[in-house]
This record gives structure tokens, C-alpha cells and sequence, in this order.
């Protein structure tokens, strides 16, 4: 059983609600030259169509922050500016109509610009994230306490004070390491120091695979916990992989469904079909589809059946053929080269169903094979 989410307190990024009960957030970053506003745009565009909720841009110098009120424009979601050092960045970024800034007030240079950026932000209702990375904590708590949970905590605790005195308190907090064991104690004890919603993800997790992993075991952790009110999955690669795999995370705890779950069989001595292949085409050719359903591709009719009867579509092959199922029920028999084509057509009419009925009810499957 998923632990009752921890209570904390709500934010809006533009219309967005983060923390307080919402649904858990998936959001990413582009990797784009920000000054590049088209090829920022269209990639913005590209991680929205994933399903991505809030995306953040870097903002290095003023030619970036310049571009903002015009990436904002086009934007389809809320957007949050970046920005490390600069405050006078933060103004504009704020001026053009950002959603959010992700910034540490203790780095920009003094109470009186963290002053300004805080009337800024609070004449807009523009949220601050303190983002704290064990990469680069204060040298005083690096020397005290090394790159421990205890000093990532303690980083964050110094900016929320600075923003508190201020009386600003629209602030959400990140803490993150390469170090899964190191993310979730420093996530864990601030879920104990404040009540501020906390951004959650493994950082520089690595290569989509080793990163998709990592982060699904810090990430796991930490929301079964009833931690974490948005997060991001960090992968070196295209930022719109990182939306597919935050649902794969959120999906296998029963957060929060978005597309196929594809359910595959890892093939044996009794798979008598190209099931590797199968299963790889049908979660492209599938991956358009954006209602939550349950689809089955399974190699045998040992244990296929069972699986697909849970499914809301499913394949179980046999000797050069195999039987198409939608809702436990055979469709037909089909000749194994026409088992993907009837797959993806079968859940497409389901998929097309449902969103005419507006009924999308997620199905979740029993495990219950004994394959391998
Ligand atoms: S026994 Fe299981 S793993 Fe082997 S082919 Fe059948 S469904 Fe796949």
C-alpha cells in the first residue's frame, strides 16, 4: 500500500496546483539555447504533447532572459526560469510573465536584491523553488557536515529563511544527489522541518536507461513515502523520454496513469512467436495514445490467457499463430504476422471508445503467471 501523502502546502503555477493533495506534477527541462525561442518553443510543444505539466528553461544571461516573454507566449504550460546569481535576471524573467523562478536567494547577492526579487515575485503570486544540489551546498556546511542529507537540509532551511523574513512563503524545495540513499534521508528529514511542498528527483542520474532505474528507485521510495508533489526524472538524452519514464514511476505505484501500460512476457523456451519484436512495435506503434489502458503481449497460451483477461487488449501467441483478447474475451484467431496490425487496431478502437464515452477507467492487472 502507497502511505498517505504527506500534507503540505498548495501552490500555483499559473493555474497548475502543486502540493497541498494535488496529483503529483511530472515536469522536465529543455535542453535547447533559450535564446533560441523557436527551438525552445518546439520543444516545450514536443514535451507537453509527452505529457509533461511544467517545464523550466535555463537562464544564463540577459540574451536568454530577453526571449522569455516570448517563450511565454507560446508556451503551453507553465514555464519557470532558472536562474543562478543574477537578480537583475530574475526581474526580467518575472517581468515577462514567467510561472515560477527555481532559484536560491542566499546566492544572488544580499538581502536587499533578494528584497527585490521577493516584492517581484509576490506582486505576481510567482513561486520560488530553492533548489539545493549536494554538488554545490556552502562551504561551511560542505566543511561541518560534508555532503551529507543533514547539510543539504540545513542549505535549504538558510534560504527559506531568507525568504520567510521577507514574509514570502510561496516557496517550494528541491534536494537532490547523484546519491539515491543521500536524496531520500535529505527528503525525509525536510518533510519533517517544513511543510512546503518539495520538488523530487535524482540529479545527474545518467544515460536514459542507468538513470531511468535510479531514479525509479529514489523516486519510488520517496512517493511511497508520501513524499514528493512534482518531480523530474533527470536523463542525459532527449528531455521528452524523462516524461515517459516520471509515468512508467508513477504509473507502477497507482499514482497516476497516462497511455499504455504495456504488459509483456519476458519470452522463454515455450515463445513460438517473434514476441521481442512484437512487444518493441507495439509500444511504439501504441504510444500515441494518451487514455490509460492495459494491453497484454504475451508468448504462449500458458500463461498469455490469464494475463490478457486482466488486460483491455492483449495477444497470446502460440505455434505460428495467436489469439487476440479484448477484455478477457477472444476475439480471434490470427496468423502471427497479422497479430501487431490487429493488436494496434483493436486497442485503437478501444482508445477511441473511451474517449467518445469519456470513460477512462484504468485497469490494473493481476499478476498471477509463473513465468520466468
Ligand atoms: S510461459 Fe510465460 S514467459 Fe514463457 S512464453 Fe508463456 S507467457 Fe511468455
Amino acid at each position: 500500500m502507497t502511505n498517505d501523502r504527506t500534507q503540505t502546502r498548495q501552490l500555483h503555477y499559473g493555474t497548475l496546483p502543486i502540493g497541498g493533495g494535488a496529483p503529483v506534477v511530472v515536469q522536465s527541462m529543455t535542453n535547447t539555447d533559450t535564446r533560441d525561442a523557436v527551438a525552445t518553443v518546439a520543444q516545450i510543444r514536443a514535451l507537453a504533447v509527452a505529457g509533461c505539466e511544467l517545464v523550466r528553461v535555463a537562464v544564463p544571461d540577459e540574451a536568454a532572459a530577453a526571449v522569455l516573454g516570448e517563450i511565454k507566449r507560446q508556451c503551453p504550460l507553465p514555464l519557470v526560469a532558472d536562474i543562478h546569481f543574477h537578480h537583475r535576471l530574475a526581474l526580467m524573467a518575472v517581468a515577462q510573465g514567467v510561472d515560477g523562478l527555481r532559484l536560491n536567494p542566499g546566492n544572488i547577492g544580499g538581502e536587499v536584491r533578494v528584497r527585490e526579487v521577493v516584492a517581484a515575485c509576490r506582486d505576481r503570486g510567482v513561486p520560488i523553488r530553492i533548489g539545493v544540489n549536494a554538488g554545490s551546498l556552502e562551504r561551511d556546511l560542505e566543511e561541518r557536515y560534508g555532503p551529507t542529507p543533514a547539510a543539504l537540509v540545513e542549505s535549504a532551511l538558510r534560504h527559506v529563511a531568507m525568504l520567510e523574513r521577507f514574509g514570502f512563503e510561496l516557496i517550494k524545495i528541491s534536494l537532490k544527489s547523484s546519491n539515491v540513499p543521500d536524496t531520500v534521508a535529505a527528503c525525509r528529514l525536510l518533510a519533517t522541518r517544513v511543510d512546503y511542498p518539495q520538488h523530487i528527483g535524482i540529479t545527474e542520474a545518467g544515460t536514459p536507461l542507468r538513470g531511468a532505474i535510479k531514479s525509479a528507485v529514489g523516486l519510488g521510495i520517496l512517493l511511497h513515502d508520501g513524499i514528493g508533489d512534482t518531480l523530474r526524472v533527470s536523463l542525459t538524452g532527449d528531455p521528452v523520454d524523462e516524461i515517459f519514464a516520471a509515468y512508467q514511476i508513477l504509473g507502477s505505484l497507482g499514482r497516476r496513469r497516462r497511455g499504455i501500460e504495456l504488459v509483456s512476457c519476458p519470452t522463454c523456451g515455450r515463445t513460438e512467436i517473434d514476441l521481442i519484436g512484437l512487444a518493441a512495435a507495439a509500444e511504439r506503434r501504441l504510444a500515441h495514445i494518451d487514455l490509460p489502458l492495459t494491453v497484454a503481449v504475451m508468448g504462449c497460451v500458458v500463461n498469455g490467457p490469464g494475463e490478457a483477461r486482466h488486460a483491455d487488449v492483449g495477444i497470446a501467441g502460440g505455434r505460428g499463430s495467436g489469439l487476440l483478447f479484448r477484455r478477457g474475451e477472444v476475439v480471434r484467431r490470427l496468423p502471427a504476422n497479422e497479430l501487431l496490425d490487429a493488436l494496434v487496431a483493436e486497442t485503437e478502437a478501444l482508445a477511441r471508445e473511451r474517449a467518445a464515452s469519456a470513460l477512462t477507467v484504468a485497469t490494473v492487472p493481476t499478476p498471477e503467471d509463473d513465468c520466468p
